[in-house]
């Protein structure tokens, strides 16, 4: 048998601060040794999103700019998006994809930038701050921790059905107050560290592979997958 799924990198021309996309280099490569051949391509602006097509979206970070925009045009994709993730679809979120996610985006002018509410988080703007810099988590259920680096000014609250990816041990994370970074919503993982947060945190894009795995060959026998090896954070 082999195996094979296929990424939707969503505004993947728009959203990439940092070079977002090396996160499909990582899937890629991870598959790779997994037997898994892994397929990427960009869905953009006047673009339909077709949820069944796709077993994992990577929505990556972006400026205010490039979010006002898409805030518009995400919004003929809302159904569909919120679909594929009620339907345990596979995603990682990044920064300013991670707020176009809950319900609005406050961007640092004040202006308010619709979501899609398909997870229940909300963001507000800070005043004249940005948190910028390292930030090392703790995952309270797996043990695990992460590192990354987050630059944003919005500040998320995150709500009904969502835990956070982890806690706080150092930087700020959603708001500097509660001590969370991230969110988990049934297989979608969303976060403020920027860049290839997959090439730094090995064990979620295994995670990440395995949940779509698991959706899309619910009758394979995958230990071989699941006993990859990966590295952890660094
Ligand atoms: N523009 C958003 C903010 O400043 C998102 C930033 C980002 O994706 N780096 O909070």
């Amino acid at each position: 048998m082999s195996y094979s799924l296929k990424v939707c990198h969503l505004y993947g021309d728009l959203m990439n601060t940092y070079g977002d996309i090396g996160n499909i280099l990582v899937l890629k490569h991870l598959a790779e040794q997994m037997g898994v051949e892994l397929e990427s391509e960009v869905i953009s602006l006047d673009q339909e999103f077709n949820k069944d097509k796709y077993d994992i979206v990577i929505f990556g970070g972006g400026q205010d700019f490039e979010q006002s925009i898409i805030s518009k045009d995400i919004q003929n994709k809302k159904a569909a998006l919120t679909d594929f993730i009620e339907d345990d679809g596979s995603m990682v979120a990044i920064c300013g994809g991670y707020q176009l996610l809950g319900h609005y985006y406050i961007g640092a002018n004040g202006e308010k930038l619709e979501g899609i509410g398909a997870l229940d988080h909300y963001t507000k703007k800070q005043e004249n701050n940005r948190f910028i810099g390292n930030v090392l988590i703790e995952n309270k259920e797996t043990g695990e921790k992460y590192r990354g680096f987050e630059n944003h000014q919005g500040i998320t609250f995150l709500g009904e059905g969502e835990r956070p990816l982890g806690n706080v041990l150092e930087g700020y994370g959603n708001n500097g107050e509660d001590k969370t970074e991230g969110a988990i919503y049934k297989n979608v993982y969303c976060t403020y560290f920027h860049g290839p947060i997959l090439a730094r945190n090995n064990q979620i894009a295994k995670h990440v592979l395995m949940n779509a795995l698991t959706r899309k060959y619910p009758n394979e026998d995958l230990t071989q997958q699941k006993e990859l090896q990966v590295s952890e954070t660094f």
